[in-house]
């Protein structure tokens, strides 16, 4: 068996080299990757069979469904070699396995480290991990490697109760925790409630974005910015491809690391898009031993920025990931995601909470209705629905309801990641 090209550490300076120089690298990856995966995975030996002589944008993507119905076919490793198993959050259905042998955990070690390296973390210093560590989720656990693979010292507390965090801050003083953004918010708060001394200075932020695609922060992380003067870092990280990608302190994008992932932006005929383009994230897996996979289709939509970096680096970076390819709408002509509607909700000071919900209009055609609560009575519905079409493009139905009425209902789909976005349409609920 063949096994692919694991150089550890030896392209750590990848990032600072020229992009052309990068693109030979990954070009020379790629053609290893592929001739590793028809050798040894029976998935892609039968679906690149008929693709011998293409180029590699000709390639059959793969999909969530690939992998949940081929599980087995896709891996290129005998199952006593697999080292861990994990599985992704289970979002857009049911939880999908994922299996990773030890080589695939230094790499795993060696993403992450990158990205603690770049947010200048470094031996000595203490990271509190306020993120899921068990249930088969891979991102708390590659977290862990990447701070001992940075030379740190990790502090796993987990996302529990934020009284057992605020003891252990006080105890050990760490100087950058991993967490979402709400919960280290919420910690925020609480440390200065009870007159606790915040010790943290940097933190690396999961799960929601920090920043719209216009690079303006969300409530969220102005708040933390404003009150503790924390330096945050986004990113973005996608269990399939066993990686995720980081923002330097310039604040412009997360960093590609072009060693480990190549990363397309495609649109819905599967063409790839120039840099700018908003598309899908489509990635391919470099140095992956287990389950590497091929064009993978994230389903998350985002853009791509190839110039150089202020911070030195010459990777191509990806924007912020402005929605999930499911959850687009198309209201009279316009494509929209979830998250443009709330970043504008959130521009209104008066809007103090709310939900949105999507109906088909016709098939196509979708229909957005705004659920919100206004503080003081200065504007009407049809104002808002007026001041959201100047950010939208598109202007949304409004509707007021009483705060109590939002909250409950925010509660009750809340065991769905997207609480705040109830989709009625049936195009969309027939698949779930
Ligand atoms: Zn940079």
């Amino acid at each position: 068996m063949q096994t692919p090209q694991i150089k550890d550490n030896n392209y750590l300076d990848m990032e600072f080299r020229p992009l052309q120089e990068q693109e030979e690298i990954q070009r020379d990856l790629i053609k290893h990757m592929l001739v590793y995966i028809k050798e040894n995975s029976p998935f892609y030996q039968k679906s690149l069979s008929e693709y011998c002589d293409k180029d590699f944008n000709e390639l059959p993507f793969t999909t969530k469904e690939d992998i949940a119905k081929h599980n087995r076919d896709l891996l290129c490793v005998p199952e006593n070699q697999i080292a861990e198993s994990v599985s992704t959050s289970g979002s857009t259905g049911k939880p999908v396995y994922l299996h990773l042998t030890s080589t695939d955990l230094h790499r795993l070690a060696d993403v992450e480290g990158r990205a603690f390296s770049s947010m200048g973390i470094k031996n000595g210093d203490k990271v509190l991990l306020a993120v899921t560590l068990d249930r088969l989720f891979m991102a708390g656990m590659a977290y862990y490697l990447g701070v001992a693979k940075a030379g740190a010292r990790s502090l796993r507390i987990g996302p529990g109760q934020l009284g057992g965090i605020i003891e252990l801050i006080k105890e050990l003083k760490p100087q950058s925790i991993v967490a979402v953004p709400s919960t280290l918010k919420m910690l925020c708060e609480r440390l200065q409630d009870e007159g606790v001394p915040n010790p943290l200075k940097k933190a690396l932020l999961i799960g929601e974005p920090i920043r719209d695609d216009i690079g303006e922060s969300t409530p969220h992380a102005r708040y933390i910015q404003e009150t503790t003067g924390m330096q945050l870092f986004s990113s973005y990280g996608i269990s399939e491809i066993q990686g995720s990608f980081v923002e330097c302190d310039k604040g412009c994008g997360a960093h590609l690391h072009t060693d480990l992932m190549h990363v397309e932006i495609t649109n819905e005929d599967g063409q790839i898009l120039k840099d700018g383009e908003y598309g899908e994230v489509v990635i391919t897996s470099l140095g992956v031993t287990g389950m590497p996979l091929l064009r993978f289709k994230t389903g998350d939509i985002a853009s791509l920025d190839t110039t150089p970096c202020l911070c030195g680096r010459k990777s191509p970076r990806i924007s912020p990931i402005r929605g999930r390819l499911a959850q687009r709408l198309k209201v009279k002509g316009v494509n929209i995601f979830p998250n443009q509607v709330y970043r504008a909700l959130d521009r209104i000071e008066d809007v103090t909470d709310y939900y949105i919900e999507a109906h088909e209009h016709s098939p196509g055609c979708d229909r957005l209705i705004v659920h919100c609560h206004t503080e003081n009575n200065s504007l009407s519905e049809k104002d808002l629905a007026s001041t959201l079409g100047t950010f939208l493009r598109v202007t949304p139905e409004v509707i007021f309801s009483h705060e109590s009425v939002i909250k409950s209902t925010i509660r009750s789909h809340s065991n769905r990641k997207t609480a705040r976005f109830i989709d009625r349409r049936p195009s969309v609920n027939k698949n779930k």
